[in-house]
């Protein structure tokens, strides 16, 4: 009898572990997170910009992510702090209609939700930049001027605390403006800088999305190009992207730029690029694809101009990507007509 006893309460507390490991597995649709010592849980169709599943145990004036709390900007500022939570900058949205019910036709040549890795105009040179506009945005677009040169921007819409693009008392805004005006291509690098392949499919939507109606509100039309932060967009990620009628560019020259953020070490940058130019040139002359940051000093104010010298210098043009594709100007956006008047 006390063997069966011993038994029996042996079964149930194996159970209960069992029971306890296995929980965030037996709720399909649900996402489980750890909040100190107790769990929330949310459905992850739930989620949206103002879900009080998200309330947290925060004191005044602190702002929290899964497990912790507190007042710096990593608690505020994305990529940093943790979307969902709805203290970060990230769970903001633009004002204006939802961008959804734009119809998205796949119109041109250049395929949509797969990875774009390379140009295909010859000797055509494609500078991007990434993470942007910033501090130093304007006097890259002079830079630019100055080489008659044209460039792409993969635009963030509230990254590294600098606050919303459409945010027109701050600068950013009409940046935008001026480089669309200028000739640039405006192409999307997401809402806030997040891993999407770190993200539900919902805050995926979200990321592009809250970015076409930032975008949207500055300019009158989303872009149909975009590249992944941290290049990352898996088979899932690019599946979204298709539905949303985007061109994912990769990038086949990098410049390292992040890397060399000094007046020494952008040499290496410098090194990078001449390479590249100087043995192509003997070849077949190939276009080339190249990233940069638009957020870095050293990028803007010495290896920009380093850039357009030489590929001046070597026969080469720089373009947007949507022209080193081959792509017509008119389909690198999507206009929103509710907004005409
Ligand atoms: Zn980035």
């Amino acid at each position: 009898m006390h063997f069966l006893l011993t038994l029996l309460l042996l079964y149930a507390s194996v159970s209960r572990a069992l029971y306890v490991q296995l929980l965030p597995h037996l709720l399909p649709g649900r996402n489980l997170q750890r909040d100190n010592s107790t769990y929330r849980i949310a459905h992850v169709e739930d989620i949206n910009d103002n879900d009080e599943t998200f309330a947290s145990n925060a004191r005044p004036g602190e702002r929290c992510g899964p497990g912790f709390c507190g007042i710096t900007a990593a608690h505020c500022n994305s990529p940093d702090c943790q979307l969902g939570y709805g203290t970060c900058d990230a769970d903001k949205t633009p004002q204006g209609p939802p961008t959804k019910h734009i119809i998205r036709p796949r119109l041109g040549s250049v395929p949509y939700g797969e990875a774009i890795m390379s140009c295909k105009a010859s000797l055509t040179f494609a500078m991007t930049f990434d993470d942007g506009p910033n501090e130093y945005t304007s006097d890259l677009l002079d830079i630019l001027d100055k080489f008659q040169a044209k460039a792409t921007f993969f635009i963030t819409g509230v990254n590294s605390g600098k606050g919303q693009i459409d945010d027109f008392s701050r600068p950013w805004g009409s940046l935008i403006q001026r480089m669309h005006r200028d000739g640039h291509q405006l192409a999307s690098h997401t809402w806030s800088h997040q891993d999407l392949n770190k993200i539900t499919h919902r805050q995926r939507r979200d990321q592009l999305l809250k970015n076409e109606a930032a975008l949207r509100n500055i300019m009158g039309g989303i872009p149909t190009y975009m590249r992944p932060p941290y290049s990352n967009c898996n088979k899932s990620c690019m599946k979204d992207m298709a539905k949303l009628g985007y061109h994912v560019v990769y990038f086949d020259l990098d410049t390292a730029d992040y890397l060399n953020d000094s007046p020494e070490k952008i040499q290496v940058s410098k090194a990078i690029v001449n390479d590249a130019l100087s043995n192509t040139q003997k070849s077949n002359n190939k276009p080339f694809l190249a990233i940069g940051h638009d957020t870095h000093a050293q990028t803007v104010y010495n290896l920009t101009a380093h850039i357009l010298q030489r590929v001046n210098e070597t026969g080469y043009r720089a373009v947007t990507v949507g022209e080193c594709l081959n792509d017509p100007r008119d389909n690198w956006y999507r206009w929103d007509y509710r907004n005409s008047t």
